[in-house]
């Protein structure tokens, strides 16, 4: 999106823009344009586990070619112990510094992809008043993918096996160095921390999975409130109120219990309160596209908020009254069903609850991506939430047997104590099932399979 544009439009844009000042400028979009603007312009990918390090350097190349052209300045700011570049993207020439970075776990990229698409709409729409007025406020940094050693391996510690964030005090790893020489260096006046969270994380009863969860980093055990957390809770009220009509009943607030090795924690703590996103799950067979998209909306509008001076305005109380995060998603409940866990354990009635897990290969050099599911839950699952919910009334569930597909007539083999499945309906054990409809004469029809795991392209 870096299409030259006439000089008279960039001139015209500069003289509207000279007797700018923070706080009178035209307000950011509205919600609903910057997700229709996403829909439009996004630039990326609809898979966020492929985009590896490699992904990020030809991205980051791409912004750099375009030199003076593009309002983003491209720096390699460091390095990961394995040797991967570590960047700073920056835009912005105001006098308030912001610090967004994103993967500091290696397995958390939905933000990743967001700092790309807010890149370029940065880029594309610089002369337009409210993003000129963001350029004219703010100097934004941000580094995308700060654990690439992590995200080579969809992990989410460092290449030492370090969790990054509880390494603030330490400071053992590169990256957890350069993250606070960079704080340092910049003394930003707020900085935003952006992961992704379990796919259990849930709000609300019944629950629902948690799109978009909130923390205003607390910097001591006994969460004194300061004028550095005043200012997250309004930008998290900021980002409340944009995100919700677009996900409504699904954007959380994290427990502020004080970490003490977090960097969240000692960034607020060494002078730039934090604002922690975590992202996901969302009620989506593929969940990357309308995640990458609540995130660029809640980016977009938090920087317009500092920008235009707006989230002094925000009332703090909308992100006190945020529902506090649990645990309780799953994502398939096949409920009332008759187990046979295949052990030798008579068969008994109750529901069973799969969560699922993405693993990364990497196969002769290419990156796939798998969903696996393990059974999470077994019992009365009624208080769960799920993605996908499978009524299994009149219905027996039990272990796949080699060679079973839908529609087949089958019966079970002899499971014993002595001569158990492979598999077991069992809690841990990779959800490897077959629903199945029993037959007068003992035997059963495969209603349906369920895989351990699928590849997702
Ligand atoms: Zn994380």
């Amino acid at each position: 999106m870096n299409c030259p544009r006439p000089f008279a439009a960039v001139l015209a844009a500069f003289v509207t823009l000279s007797g700018f000042t923070a706080g009178a400028q035209a307000p950011a979009p509205a919600p609903q344009a910057l997700a229709s603007l996403w829909d439009h312009e996004h630039v990326s990918s609809p898979v966020t586990p492929l985009v590896d390090h490699a992904e990020v350097k030809r991205r980051i190349a791409a912004l750099a070619a375009a030199g003076s052209a593009s309002v983003l300045h491209v720096a390699q700011v460091g390095a990961s112990l394995e040797g991967r570049e570590i960047y700073d993207v920056s835009f912005g020439t105001g006098p308030y510094v912001v610090l967004l970075w994103s993967q500091m776990h290696g397995d958390e990229g939905t933000a990743t992809s967001a700092l790309f698409d807010l890149y370029a709409y940065i880029d594309a729409h610089r002369a337009e008043p409210s993003v000129a007025g963001l350029l004219s406020a703010l100097t934004v940094h941000t580094v995308p993918m700060l654990n690439p050693d992590g995200a080579e391996r969809w992990q989410r510690r460092n290449a030492q096996g370090i969790d990054i964030n509880r390494d603030a005090l330490l400071l053992q790893s590169p990256e957890g160095r350069l993250l606070k020489k960079l704080r340092d260096a910049w003394q930003p006046k707020v900085g935003l921390n952006l992961h992704n969270q379990n796919w259990r994380t849930s709000i609300g009863a019944p629950p629902v999975g948690a799109a978009i969860s909130l923390l205003s980093v607390a910097f001591d055990q006994s969460q004194t409130m300061s004028p550095g957390r005043v200012l997250t809770r309004k930008l998290a009220s900021v980002v409340r109120d944009a995100l919700e009509p677009l996900a409504p009943g699904r954007i959380g607030k994290y427990d502020d219990a004080f970490e003490v090795r977090a960097f969240g924690d000692n960034i607020t703590k060494w002078g730039t309160p934090v604002l922690l996103i975590e992202t996901g799950p969302y009620p989506d067979v593929n969940p990357d596209p309308a995640l990458i998209r609540l995130n660029f909306v809640a980016l977009a509008r938090a920087l317009g908020a500092l920008a235009d001076g707006s989230v002094d305005l925000a009332d703090p109380a909308r992100y006190d009254t945020l529902p506090l995060n649990q645990s309780l998603n799953l994502h398939t409940v096949i409920r009332n069903v008759t187990i046979i866990q295949g052990s030798g354990v008579p068969p008994f009635t109750g529901d069973v609850g799969i969560n699922a897990v993405r693993r990364v290969r990497i196969d002769d050099g290419q990156r796939l991506l798998f969903e696996s599911y393990q059974i999470d839950d077994i019992g009365d699952l009624r208080t769960a939430g799920r993605l996908f919910d499978v009524d299994g009334t009149g219905k027996v569930l039990a272990p796949s047997v080699t060679g079973a597909t839908v529609g087949q007539e089958i019966r079970l083999p002899e499971w014993t104590k002595d001569r158990p499945s492979s598999t077991l309906v069992l809690t841990g054990y990779q959800a490897q099932l077959m629903l199945l409809r029993p037959l007068p004469n003992g035997a059963y029809i495969v209603e349906r399979l369920f895989p351990g795991q699928v590849e997702i392209k």
